[in-house]
C-alpha cells in the first residue's frame, strides 16, 4: 500500500516559485489550498495587482489535494433556532445562506477553469445510522422549500439495496444535487487560473508572522530547506491555513482544533461489481458522529473510503487498518480486497462547528475551520474573504466577521481528542439501542 494520496498518481503537487525577485506586494496570502487560491482569484479578477501566495509545502499539498472530493449543498451543523441564540436572527439566517450558496458558487467558479478536474454531478446518498436519524432526515426533507424538495427523496430500508449494496443503514436520503471532483486536479485547475490572472505562487516558504510599518505589513518568511529568511512588504496579509495552523498564528491556534482525517483506496475492481455495490457513481456519507464517507474513483473502478478512523496522531498504516475494518463492515463481500493507497490530511474544527472569516487583532485576515468538509465551502469563503479585503459594500454579513469563540486553557494541542472519540463512539452505539 502506498502512503501517498491516490489523487497524486495523476496530479501530484508541484513546487511553485522558490525565489523572490521583488519583496513588495499588495496582498500576501499564506496557504495555497482552495481558500487561499480562491481568494487570490477573486482579488485578481477585481483588478488587484501583485498578489503573492506562499505555502510551506508544495502547492495545494495540504488537505486540498488529499480529500474525498465529495461535494454537495452545504448547511451548518446547527438549526436555525440554535443559530438565532448564538448569533442573533439576522446573522444566523445569513450564515445559513452562506453555507447554501457555497455549492452554487463553486459550480460557477468551475465554469471559469480551463483544466478538467473530473466534475461528476451524479448526486449523493446519506445513510441513516438509526431509525431516529431516518426520521430526522425525513423531517429535514419535508421542511425544504418546494423547489429544493424535488431534489431530495427518502429511500426506506426495504428499498435500500437498489441504491447501495449494504445493510448497515436504516434507510437513505437521496440528493440529486451534488457529486464529486478529483480534488488534486481541482486545486491544480484553480492554481492555473490564478496564474493566468497574474497571481504568483511560491512554495517551500513558511510564514512566521508580520509586524506593522507605515500602514503596511512586514511579513517574515522562512525557507523550509535552508532556514534562510526574507521579509515581504505587503499591503494586506491573509492566513488561509485551516488544519495546518501553526504557532505562527497563535490567535487562530487558540480557536481551532486540527484533526487528522484518513482515507484509503482499494485496488481496481470489476466495473460490474462496482456498479452493484455503489450504483450510478453516487457519493455516500452517513449520519453518525464518527461518520464514514465513500465514493468511486473517477474511472469508477475503485472505492475511496474515508472517515475518522483514529482520534490520536497516527500513521497512514494505522489509519488504513481502522478504515479497512469499516469498509468491510459496509461491504462484507469485499473480504479479500487489497488496498492500493492509505493516507491522511488535516481538517480543522471550530469550537462552535462553524466556519469563520474575519480579521485578527493584528490586522491579518483569516479563513478557517472547514469542520471536515470544505471543497465547495472553502472555495466560497476564499471569495467572501477577498470581498472583505476589498471592502466591498455589504461584505460584513453571514460568516464574515461572525463571532469566533476561543477555547480557554488551550494552546493548539488537542489533548482531549481521544476522549471526544470515545464519547462519539458511545453516542453512535447508543443511537441504536433498542432498534
Ligand atoms: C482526508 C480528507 C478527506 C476530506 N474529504 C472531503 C470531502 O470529501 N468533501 C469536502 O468538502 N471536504 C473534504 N475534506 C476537507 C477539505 O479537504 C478541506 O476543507 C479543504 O481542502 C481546506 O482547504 P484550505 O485551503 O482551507 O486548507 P488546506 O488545503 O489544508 O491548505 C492550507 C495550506 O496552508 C499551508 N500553511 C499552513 N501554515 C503555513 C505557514 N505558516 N506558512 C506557509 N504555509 C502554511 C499548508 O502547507 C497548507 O498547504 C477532507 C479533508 C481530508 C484531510
Amino acid at each position: 500500500m502506498k502512503t501517498t494520496p491516490f489523487w497524486w498518481e495523476e496530479a501530484e503537487p508541484t513546487h511553485g516559485e522558490r525565489t523572490f525577485d521583488q519583496t513588495r506586494c499588495d496582498v500576501l496570502i499564506v496557504g495555497s489550498g482552495y481558500a487561499g487560491i480562491n481568494a487570490a482569484i477573486t482579488l485578481a479578477e477585481a483588478g488587484v495587482k501583485d498578489i503573492f501566495v506562499v505555502d510551506a509545502m508544495r502547492i495545494g499539498e495540504g488537505a486540498s489535494s488529499r480529500n474525498g472530493g465529495q461535494i454537495g449543498r452545504n448547511s451548518p451543523k446547527f438549526s436555525l433556532a440554535e443559530g438565532i441564540k448564538r448569533f442573533g436572527e439576522q446573522r444566523a439566517r445569513e450564515i445559513i445562506e452562506d453555507y447554501d450558496r457555497s455549492f452554487d458558487f463553486m459550480l460557477d467558479r468551475a465554469k471559469t477553469l480551463t483544466d478538467d478536474f473530473d466534475l461528476n454531478l451524479t448526486g449523493g446518498l446519506v445513510g441513516a445510522h438509526s431509525r431516529n436519524d431516518y426520521e430526522a432526515l425525513s423531517v429535514s426533507v419535508a421542511a425544504l422549500p418546494a423547489e429544493r424538495r424535488a431534489q431530495s427523496r427518502m429511500i426506506p430500508e426495504a428499498e435500500m439495496k437498489q441504491y447501495l449494496r449494504t445493510d448497515i443503514y436504516r434507510g437513505l436520503m437521496l440528493r440529486a444535487e451534488g457529486g464529486s471532483v478529483h480534488p488534486a486536479k481541482y486545486i491544480r485547475a484553480l492554481v492555473n487560473r490564478a496564474r493566468t490572472l497574474g497571481v504568483r505562487v511560491f512554495s517551500g516558504w513558511r510564514y512566521l508572522g508580520a509586524t506593522d510599518q507605515a500602514g503596511r505589513k512586514i511579513a517574515t518568511l522562512q525557507d523550509v530547506t535552508s532556514s534562510k529568511s526574507v521579509t515581504i512588504n505587503a499591503g494586506k496579509v491573509l492566513a488561509a491555513v485551516n488544519g495546518y495552523t501553526g504557532k505562527e498564528v497563535p490567535w487562530l491556534r487558540q480557536r481551532t482544533i486540527p484533526v487528522q482525517s484518513y482515507m484509503i483506496a482499494t485496488e481496481q475492481l470489476p466495473l460490474e461489481q462496482m456498479e452493484e455495490l455503489i450504483p450510478h457513481n453516487r457519493t455516500v456519507g452517513d449520519t453518525k458522529h464518527i461518520l464514514y464517507y465513500f465514493r468511486r474513483s473517477p474511472d469508477g473502478t475503485r472505492i475511496l473510503f474515508g472517515g475518522r478512523a483514529r482520534f490520536r496522531t497516527s500513521t497512514e498504516e494505522q489509519g488504513a487498518v481502522g478504515l479497512l475494518k469499516f469498509l468491510l463492515h459496509t461491504f462484507p463481500s469485499l473480504e479479500k480486497v487489497k488496498l492500493s493507497h492509505g493516507w491522511y490530511g488535516n481538517v480543522c474544527f471550530a469550537y462552535d462547528f462553524c466556519s469563520h472569516v474575519g480579521r485578527m487583532p493584528d490586522g491579518v485576515y483569516y479563513i478557517s475551520c472547514c469542520n471536515g468538509g470544505g471543497v465547495s465551502m472553502m472555495t466560497y469563503l476564499g471569495h467572501r474573504c477577498a470581498e472583505m479585503m476589498m471592502d466591498v459594500p455589504d461584505h460584513d454579513r453571514g460568516i464574515v466577521n461572525s463571532r469566533f469563540p476561543q477555547l480557554y486553557f488551550y494552546n493548539g494541542h488537542p489533548w482531549f481528542l481521544p476522549a471526544v472519540g470515545t464519547y462519539y463512539r458511545f453516542l453512535d452505539r447508543a443511537a441504536r439501542w433498542g432498534e
